[in-house]
């Protein structure tokens, strides 16, 4: 991709830094000097990491690299996930603080203080040992987002079983296939859910995937959630308050080697067939609770922490679980969607716990931009303190409205890039210490190393697209792709040898800082030309009308691909777009836009006005169905995605405007 600039560099909201104030400053966990520290002894700084963790066994080695790309870290050390995410702030006397403040989709709440937790845990684990579970044992938990599922995944980390979390919105076929490639052996999940003021089943889908496969299952364990009826295999079903009551609250920590496998968890499928990605237990520990320490510049006494995550994503995993509760944290977990039964329901949620820290991802922002500024006006907003973003680029139209109208124009913005594979942060400011810009991830964090190469491999700076390559392994990186380790080697490692290749485009600006481009399937060719998703995508909601977009390279006849632009406007400005002389003259405006705001190289061809856009459950954008859209040709997979009708219904409604 480094063939020529497609620099954009005029988009006005690229040139805005904003600096952390000096309270900030002076009273942010992170310091400065950690960059220096990390570059002076790289395996020294995770060394000192590691050591904040409790460890059974103190490890004498740090990184082992001598079979890559297969690493092991901290390896001579023994601890255990669950006693260091739970047990140990009890044994420090903070069994009474809240761990977790589960708020349920029709406002009831609960709350569980760490040693609540500890109790719930150890009575899990003790049942799923009755089951037979031993250490290394895998188990399927398919729950929706109730502290359970928290439970559940720490009650398997505690006897060293790992853990394969498939989210509860995934079909019987989606968690059929992921239990038979783990092989699972217990599947914990509830009768049901509830999404959007309805009791939903979710025990059937296991009933389905059960009878049609999936051998290895020999017990289910069910969390009553929603009462409905539900069938019984006698033998096999067990109810969770059931089992509870007779099962001790001791429970002994299993104590596993570092690198013993925590989980296995199937990336989102934004590109292709998910892929079991590994991880163990020592590094990803060490990297979740220093970065989210850091990043989010946690503090325990005070913070009220709420990631939105499912914790059917490695967002949940990391910094719904492990990450936050190894760090002791407070923490919101909410049961339902951002719109039931309101659309200001999450602000709501953040007004009634006095949140501090908050975590979502871009589409939800864009989702809140779109319904408008109203909503979130009506709640009291003034808890928060700092925001961050994940799952995609955020565009910078998108980061501007986060930071005013959620952000109240106070609050630093972590824009944090990383992935199922790198298991925790790898790219983002740090609160206190960087001038956030608006739109990118801008640096690897003390420890990282990231570089932008060209095709040949070799790191290209000033403008120019290239491939985001991750040049040193660090703590918290997958280990094998489950079963596969050819497939690991392979996707991850042959594309540039001995760098990691995270499949991102990128590029580096005259500061030095990082800009994610979109992925590298996604890349448009256009006469030549190298053209990112992201840009065009991000000049696009720039516009006033525009509240999200997605673009498209399709084939064409002379320059090789067109882009195509799929555009949601913003609710209330329907009217602008009829004074404009209505959809087709709007979509020549926003053409014009991309010219002047990229060049008239990157001006859509298209621009089909749409009222929704494909999304994986995670909520990313699918662009490999809208080109299919775009290409006249039949939609392809469309298992991860979150709502089936969508693709007809943009289809649908480009035929009613032909
Ligand atoms: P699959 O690999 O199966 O296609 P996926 O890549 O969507 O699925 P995840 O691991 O959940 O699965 O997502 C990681 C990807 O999300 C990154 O590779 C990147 O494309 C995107 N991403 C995450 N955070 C950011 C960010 N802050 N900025 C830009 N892109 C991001
Ligand atoms: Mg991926």
């Amino acid at each position: 991709m480094s063939d020529d600039a497609t620099s954009t560099g005029t988009h006005p909201a690229e040139n805005r830094t904003f600096p952390p104030s000096s309270a900030f400053v002076q009273n942010a966990n992170a310091r400065p000097s950690l960059y220096s520290e990390a570059a002076r002894d790289r395996l020294g700084f995770w060394k000192s990491r590691a050591a904040s963790l409790s460890w059974h066994k103190t490890p004498t080695e740090t990184l082992d690299w001598s079979d890559p790309p297969f690493a092991k870290w901290f390896a001579d050390g023994e601890l255990n996930a669950a006693y260091n995410c739970v047990d140990r702030h009890v044994e420090s006397g903070h069994g009474d603080q809240v761990a977790l403040l589960a708020e349920y989709e029709d406002g009831s709440d609960a709350a569980f203080t760490y040693a609540q937790v500890k109790d719930e845990i150890s009575r899990m684990a003790n049942v799923l040992e009755g089951f037979g579970v031993t250490t290394g044992d895998r188990v399927a938990i398919y729950l929706p987002m109730i502290p359970e599922a928290v439970f559940a995944m720490l009650a398997c980390a505690r006897i060293g079983a790992p853990h394969s979390v498939v989210f509860g919105g995934f079909s019987a076929d989606a968690l059929r296939s992921r239990i038979e490639d783990a092989e699972a052996k217990v599947v914990i999940t509830a009768d049901g859910q509830f999404r959007r003021g309805k009791a939903l089943p979710l025990k059937d889908a296991v009933d389905a995937a059960l009878s049609g496969g999936a051998e290895s299952v020999t017990n289910v364990l069910v969390v009553r959630r929603t009462g409905g009826d539900v069938a019984w295999t006698e033998g096999r079903d067990v109810w969770w308050h059931e089992a509870r009551e007779s099962a001790s609250s001791d429970h002994e920590p299993v104590w596993v080697e570092a690198e013993h496998p925590l989980f296995i968890l199937y990336t989102s499928g934004t590109t292709g067939k998910p892929k079991g990605i590994v991880h163990t237990t020592g590094g990803y520990l060490t990297q979740a609770s220093y970065t989210h320490r850091d990043v989010f510049d946690l503090k325990p006494d005070t913070d009220v922490y709420w990631c939105t995550a499912d914790v059917g994503w490695v967002t949940g995993h990391t910094y719904i679980v492990y990450g936050p509760m190894a760090n002791r944290a407070t923490q919101v977990i909410y049961e339902g969607t951002p719109d039931t039964p309101h659309q200001g329901r999450w602000w709501e949620i953040v007004q009634k716990y006095g949140v501090s820290i908050f975590y979502s991802s871009p589409t939800a922002i864009r989702t809140a931009m779109k319904w408008g500024d109203d909503i979130p006006a009506k709640f009291d907003l003034s808890s928060l303190r700092l925001l961050g973003s994940v799952g995609e680029s955020i565009n910078p139209e998108a980061w501007l409205w986060y930071r005013r109208v959620i952000g109240g124009d106070r609050c630093p913005i972590v824009d944090t890039w990383w992935q199922t594979e790198t298991g925790a942060i790898m790219i983002s400011p740090l609160p206190g210490i960087t001038d956030a810009k608006p739109g990118s991830a801008q640096v690897p964090l003390p420890g990282i190393s990231a570089e932008v190469v060209g095709d040949d491999g070799e790191p290209i700076e000033n403008e120019k697209t290239g491939y985001l390559v991750l040049t040193e392994p660090w703590p918290s990186m997958l280990r094998t792709i489950w079963g596969d380790p050819e497939r690991f080697k392979e996707t991850y490692w042959s594309r540039f040898p001995g760098k990691y290749f995270a499949g991102d485009g990128a590029k580096r600006d005259e500061d030095g800082d990082i800009w994610l481009l979109g992925r590298v399937d996604d890349v448009m060719n256009v006469s030549g030309h190298r053209l990112s998703t992201t840009e065009i995508e991000s000049a696009l909601v720039s516009h006033d009308w525009v509240a999200e977009a997605a673009v498209v390279g399709a084939d064409d006849e002379t320059t090789g691909q067109a882009v195509v632009a799929f555009v949601i406007l913003r609710e209330g400005t329907q009217g602008d777009v009829e004074a404009a002389g209505g959809e087709e003259e709007a979509a020549k405006i926003l053409r014009a836009h991309v010219g002047t705001e990229i060049g008239p190289i990157a001006k859509p061809k298209k621009v089909l006005l749409v009222t929704e856009l494909p999304k994986t459950r995670s909520g990313k954008i699918m662009r490999r169905l809208l080109r299919d859209v775009a290409e006249h040709r039949t939609i392809g997979d469309t298992q991860t995605l979150a709502d089936s009708s969508v693709m007809d219904l943009i289809q649908k409604g480009l035929e009613d405007k032909k």
